[in-house]
């Protein structure tokens, strides 16, 4: 057999086998005769957060669910299907979902369990969208957790630590059109004097350097009305498609030039059909309180020689506030600071540190599916714990990544 690893192919998964069931009724019983088991979404996190040396138990095979409600506010969902698949089914319905991460391609179940996000000051996590979770626990019993329940904040974005999730309910709205303008060489006295006012500017808005100097490379708008202007804050309108990435097809990414499109195919950067990012890399991704966001700028800048030997592009971001017990954004709106390394996790592991020692002044807190090397303080550890401890008292869906985290 193949040694199984994640996307990025940094780990190597310690499981005995991959179990794949193609019901739920299958599903329960795999769960409950195993000792250790973790659950694998597609497998783009970063860390050994999916990993286990008993079986790694995979969704995809259950039957694709997607239950528009009457009312059309809420859809139900099944925990393996991708939010690419989702978000045409959606969108072919007249429906949208809030927000969308970079790319399409990772499963709803695994994004939520990490908290995973777009950007937007208005936009929570993709967790926020989720008004109940249906959980196997490790007794093979299925229990429904719903927007209001006790348990709920806790149960969403729970690093696959309460069980296996087989669907999940959804907020959606109408359907609804985005342009996406890309504007280059946003000069560093414009960030310094206009940050928040920028970052507000758009329905999602993303910045993208290298730290190679002060000024930031790219500036992403997705936008409900059109931008006239061929300048924003001293940056120009790019005059064809940018990659993130410098040198990366720029046939990869969602289209630009603000062309009015849907949601789907505006709020992710890449599209589902192409590789997302470089495909060749390492992430890290910190989050900061919003209103410390140009202290959090000048802190990796105190370090940006170490971090641009070896990044290929930095992402800043904005998540507003939730109160999700493990969300990076629990009760505060955040500046996320996003890191693509290299592939080198020698070479950039030192690094991420630095980053880390000027961030944790300012209570960075680590995005739980990508690499970090500190201990990260949980918004509600505690809490968290016993909700596990009462799940899952076998510790069958722990490994030794949940045992250190929750220590
Ligand atoms: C190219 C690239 C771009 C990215 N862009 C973004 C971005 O824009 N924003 C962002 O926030 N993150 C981003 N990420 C990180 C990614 O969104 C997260 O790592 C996410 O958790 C991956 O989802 P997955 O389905 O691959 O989950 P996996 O990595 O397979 O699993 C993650 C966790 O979820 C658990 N899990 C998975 N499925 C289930 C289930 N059905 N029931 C219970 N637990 C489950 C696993 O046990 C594990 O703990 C990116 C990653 C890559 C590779």
């Amino acid at each position: 057999m193949e040694p199984l690893t994640n996307w990025a192919g940094n780990i190597t998964f310690g499981a005995r086998r991959v179990l794949r069931p193609r019901s739920l009724d299958e599903a329960r019983e795999l769960i409950t005769a195993a000792t250790k088991l973790r659950v694998l979404g597609s497998g783009h996190s970063f860390n050994r957060l999916a990993d286990t040396d008993g079986d790694l138990l995979s969704l995809a095979g259950l039957p694709r669910t997607v239950e528009i409600a009457p009312d059309r506010r809420t859809v139900r969902v099944d925990g393996g299907i991708r939010y690419g698949d989702l978000a045409t089914r959606l969108h072919a319905e007249g429906l949208a979902l809030h927000n969308m991460a970079s790319l399409p391609h990772i499963s709803v179940a695994g994004a939520v369990a990490t908290a995973t996000h777009g950007s937007g000051v208005g936009n929570g996590n993709l967790a926020t969208a989720v008004a109940a979770v249906e959980i196997i626990r490790a007794d093979g019993e299925l229990v429904t957790v719903s927007r209001g329940d006790t348990d709920f904040p806790g149960s969403v974005a729970a690093l696959g630590a309460l069980g296996a999730v087989v669907a999940l309910t959804l907020d959606v709205q109408p359907a609804f059109e985005l342009r996406q303008y890309v504007y280059e060489n946003l000069p560093a006295a414009s960030v310094r004097s206009d940050l928040p006012a920028i970052l507000a500017d758009g329905y999602s808005v993303s910045l993208f350097t290298r730290w190679t100097s002060a000024d930031v490379d790219q500036v992403w708008l997705k936008r409900l009305d059109p931008m006239t202007a061929p300048t924003f804050h001293g940056a120009t309108l790019a005059d064809g498609p940018r990659h993130p990435v410098p040198g990366m097809p720029t046939g990869n990414c969602t289209q630009q030039g603000g062309v009015p499109g849907p949601w789907h195919e505006r709020l992710p950067h890449f599209r589902m059909e192409f590789t997302p990012s470089s495909g060749e890399e390492l992430q890290s991704e910190f989050h900061v309180p919003l209103d410390r966001a140009g202290d959090a700028i000048d802190a990796v800048a105190q370090v940006r020689e170490r971090v641009a030997a070896v990044l290929q592009v930095s992402e800043v971001r904005t998540i507003a506030a939730d109160d999700l017990w493990l969300s990076p954004n629990h009760e505060r709106d955040s500046l996320a600071l996003h890191f693509t390394w290299i592939a080198d996790t020698e070479a950039v592991l030192p690094v991420v540190a630095d980053v880390e020692k000027v961030l944790a002044p300012l209570g960075a807190r680590p995005h739980l599916g990508k690499i970090f090397t500190s201990a990260p303080e949980l918004p509600r550890a505690a809490e968290f714990s016993a909700l596990v401890q009462r799940f899952d008292p076998t510790a069958k869906f722990r490994n030794d990544f949940l045992d250190r985290l929750l220590s």
